[in-house]
């Protein structure tokens, strides 16, 4: 049957780690305030695929309060819940990306970006839709403060 999962997630900039973007260095770019690599593109992507396997969230899964996860790179997160997608036969058709920022500007990324997440998700270009945008200088993106993303994927599970 087909199935969606959204997801959603939001960083604040701060000295911290340098931006990653679906596993992406984005050289230039504001650091962000993170107990994992702080890359939100990921993090949204990631408790999407939960919620398509409706099994919480990904800070129940991988707690900020656990120094395993410490700097951990967020595309093992993603390939543990991808293991999760496996065992339960739910096929991925289709991801969609949104990242939402005032700075940096995404655009010279946004190509890279797509093939890393295809190549994670073992799903060709044409299925990735990586798109960027601002708030257009309001609210906590527009006042360069924070970076967010959202995330839908879509998918066929076994009917039970
Ligand atoms: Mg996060």
């Amino acid at each position: 049957v087909p199935c969606n999962g959204f997801g959603y997630d939001v960083h604040k900039y701060g000295q911290g780690r340098q931006m990653k973007l679906g596993g992406v260095p984005i050289n230039g770019a504001p650091e962000v305030i993170a107990h994992s690599d702080g890359d939100v593109l990921l993090h949204a992507l990631t408790d999407a695929l939960l919620g398509c396997l409706g099994q919480g969230d990904i800070g129940e899964l991988f707690p900020d309060t656990d120094a395993a996860f410490d700097n951990i790179d967020s595309g093992i997160l993603l390939s543990e819940v991808m293991d999760r997608i496996a065992e339960a036969e739910i096929q991925i058709t289709h991801v969609d990306l949104t990242i939402i920022a005032q700075i940096p500007r995404l655009s010279p990324w946004k190509e890279a970006i797509k093939k890393n997440i295809a190549s994670l998700m073992h799903l060709p270009l044409s299925s990735v839709g990586v798109k960027a945008t601002t708030e257009e200088g309001l609210g906590f993106t527009g006042e360069k403060k924070g970076i967010k993303a959202v995330a839908l994927v879509s998918a066929h599970k076994p009917c039970i």
